[in-house]
């Protein structure tokens, strides 16, 4: 499903002076197919942008328009039930909401509210297979409370709740927030599982530069509720367009800046595989191995 959005905005609040311009105008078309990333500071619109795409926020009348795959979110005739089906949407501490009393009945609850057709054989299929494809052997976790699980496996637990229903889209805000780096590494070979066998097409909104520079195929830029830059992560993160909206550069970047001003003619690709290879290249090969 593409995703469209033209000239949206959105203000929170209905008096003109409690009024916050959270979108002013955002323009982006998302490809299917792309693993999507959307950064800018805080309060430059993105929670505001993606609770758009499965209609969680309806665009306003003269407020622009929205499409995702063949809905029409400007219309209210929007079906938001199978709209909500086919984008998923797994908000920031998603183990949070977590809520039944084993993890299969809250994993079924997606299938319950936005699938009703489905028969119960149907449900327990999908419930068998989003657990297993986040890595929640369904025999071993099937039955169990949700509130026994370690942190790591509440959150797969919940995401789980939202790829049951197969979406061809999936959203994720600040996914990655509040993990240690082993629990980074593990979720982030989680989505690009997720990306290659499950959902077609992943948006994920983060502060992490370094998570979007390495795992993404675009990268949306926000500033201001607008946004100021889209294109592939070497264009956003190498050519300044990151630095432009008040955003830090990567780990990786600043790495290879050090190394250039220690004399190496490098380029990043932006990967710390790429960035260890041509380290060891400058310092072991080039110099003779006696520079360290
Ligand atoms: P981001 O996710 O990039 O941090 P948000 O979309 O959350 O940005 O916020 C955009 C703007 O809208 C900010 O000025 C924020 O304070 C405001 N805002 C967000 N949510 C609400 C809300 N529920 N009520 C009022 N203002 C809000
Ligand atoms: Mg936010």
């Amino acid at each position: 499903m593409q995703i469209n959005a033209k000239e949206l905005i959105y203000s929170y609040g209905k008096t003109s002076s409690g009024r916050v311009n959270a979108l002013s105008g955002v323009n982006l078309e998302i490809a299917s197919g792309e693993f999507c990333g959307i950064i800018g500071e805080t309060g430059s619109g993105k929670s505001t942008f993606v609770q758009h795409l499965n209609g969680l926020l309806r665009v306003k009348k003269n407020c622009g328009a929205l499409t995702v795959g063949e809905f029409d979110l400007t219309s209210k005739k929007c079906d938001l039930k199978k709209l909500r089906a086919r984008a998923g949407m797994v908000f920031q501490y998603p183990e949070y909401q977590l809520f039944a009393e084993t993890v299969e009945e809250d994993v079924a609850f997606g299938v319950k509210n936005f699938m009703p057709d489905k028969t119960e054989k149907e449900r327990a299929e999908l419930v068998e297979k989003a657990l297993n494809m986040v890595g929640l052997d369904y025999n071993e976790y099937a039955k169990r409370s949700p509130f026994d699980l370690s942190g790591g496996q509440k959150r797969r637990a919940a995401i789980a709740g939202v790829i049951v229903t197969k979406p061809e889209v999936l959203i994720l805000d600040e996914p990655v927030a509040g993990l240690d780096p082993a629990g980074k590494r593990d979720f982030v070979a989680l989505l690009k599982k997720l990306h290659a066998d499950f959902v077609k097409t992943i948006i994920v909104v983060s502060h992490d530069m370094d998570f979007i520079a390495e795992n993404c195929s675009a990268v949306a830029v926000f500033k201001d509720g607008k946004v100021s830059f889209y294109g592939t992560p070497k264009e956003t993160f190498l050519s300044g367009e990151a630095k432009k909206a008040g955003l830090g550069d990567t780990l990786v970047t600043r790495l290879t800046e050090s190394l250039k001003a220690a004399g190496a003619d490098v380029e990043s690709d932006l990967t710390a595989a790429d960035f260890i290879e041509k380290f060891a290249a400058f310092y072991f090969n080039d110099k003779g191995g006696n520079a360290l």
